[in-house]
């Protein structure tokens, strides 16, 4: 029903733990077939702050990367350790990064944004434990996707579902409001301009344009990328007289990404339909100029240029990232493994087995 005139580079993709690697290789054979995804930039996050989340994701997605030769780029992600003072965490997240760029990561995945990370954290972005490491990417010119906030909705429980609710979404007045949380990223960029972040799921301006304005248009490194939650795609059609114009003219700041996972079904159809779920979001959105409807709610087609939408479905992320993957350093690998098999349980382990029979070790 869509164009074949598209290839995708999806700048947004997970790897939760519970699905092991055989069948996880079975699952994203599937993504890249079905979505006509030619590369994929999977986020490793070696930390307990979502469900999928969990220590194995470094060796995972450098595993994921080699088995997917040239296709896969793997971003690695920040691990916390509050039992130290402030002074020695922030010496410890860039020893993290200079051994994780080392290793052949093509970037970081933070997640330090989102409320609930925060909740257990404590920290706000603009916190100094975070600075060495914002001036170490900034220097050495490594991107960075931030999960920044959470949906508008998130912070007033009258406005949630009730699924939202029970799974602990609701941002209490703990934490700072969303725009306070905007102004982090403002405050951030001003400490480090050239700083290469790209805001995931738009950054959560959908319901702030001027926000989303100030990100791009105030510094010349900083993206966007069109992720599904739903939300975006419902409150841009309430004001697409100015998003449009403003999607138009950041096309090429814009990158292509969904939020997919390495979720197996046994069943092809099922599959099918998974690996399409975020894809079909985004070019019911762009491709078309019929009403759609996402979990309930409305939205519409805005029928975007086919040239512009080539730059922001493969071409902007082609060029920020390339279109060869870093190598890859095997010892990482195998210090990862030694460090984890001890903790690990035996569906855990069974998958470092084959990560390190893959590595040759
Ligand atoms: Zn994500």
């Amino acid at each position: 029903m869509f164009s074949n005139d598209f290839k995708f580079f999806d700048c947004h993709v997970h790897f939760n733990k519970d699905t092991n690697i055989p069948d996880s290789i079975k699952a994203f054979e599937k993504f890249f077939e079905v979505g006509k995804v030619e590369k994929a930039l999977f986020h490793g996050l070696p930390t307990h702050f979502v469900e999928c989340a969990g220590p194995t994701q470094l060796a995972k997605g450098l595993f994921f990367k080699d088995y997917f030769k040239d296709k896969i780029f793997a971003f690695a992600g920040l691990i916390h350790h509050p039992e130290l003072d402030k002074k020695a965490q922030s010496q410890d997240f860039v020893k993290q990064l200079e051994r994780y760029f080392a290793a052949g990561f093509d970037g970081l995945k933070m997640l330090e944004g989102k409320p609930t990370t925060r909740k257990e954290t404590g920290l706000t972005l603009t916190d100094d434990v975070f600075e060495p490491a914002f001036s170490f990417l900034e220097e050495n010119q490594i991107s960075v996707t931030l999960h920044n906030a959470d949906p508008a909705t998130f912070w007033d429980l009258s406005l949630m579902t009730d699924h939202e609710i029970s799974r602990g979404w609701f941002v209490d007045s703990s934490l700072p409001t969303k725009n306070e949380m905007f102004e982090e990223i403002m405050t951030i960029m001003s400490r480090h301009p050239k700083l290469k972040l790209t805001l995931a799921h738009y950054g959560f301006t959908s319901d702030n344009i001027e926000q989303a304005k100030r990100f791009l248009d105030g510094y010349e490194n900083t993206r966007l990328d069109m992720t599904p939650g739903w939300e975006q795609y419902c409150n841009m059609c309430k004001n697409i007289g100015e998003w449009k114009p403003f999607l138009e003219a950041h096309a090429d700041r814009i990158k292509y990404g969904t939020d997919s996972y390495n979720n197996y079904f046994e069943d092809e159809d099922e599959q099918r339909d998974e690996m399409v779920r975020q894809w079909t979001i985004i070019r019911n959105f762009y491709e078309t100029s019929g009403e759609h409807e996402i979990y309930g709610n409305k939205y519409f087609g805005i029928d975007f240029d086919r040239d512009l939408l080539k730059k922001m479905y493969y071409e902007n992320a082609a060029k920020e990232y390339g279109l060869t993957p870093k190598a890859i350093d095997k010892q990482f690998v195998f210090d990862e493994i030694d460090m984890l098999y001890p903790h690990c349980t035996p569906e855990e382990r069974a998958d470092l087995d084959i990560i390190a029979k893959h590595f040759g070790g």
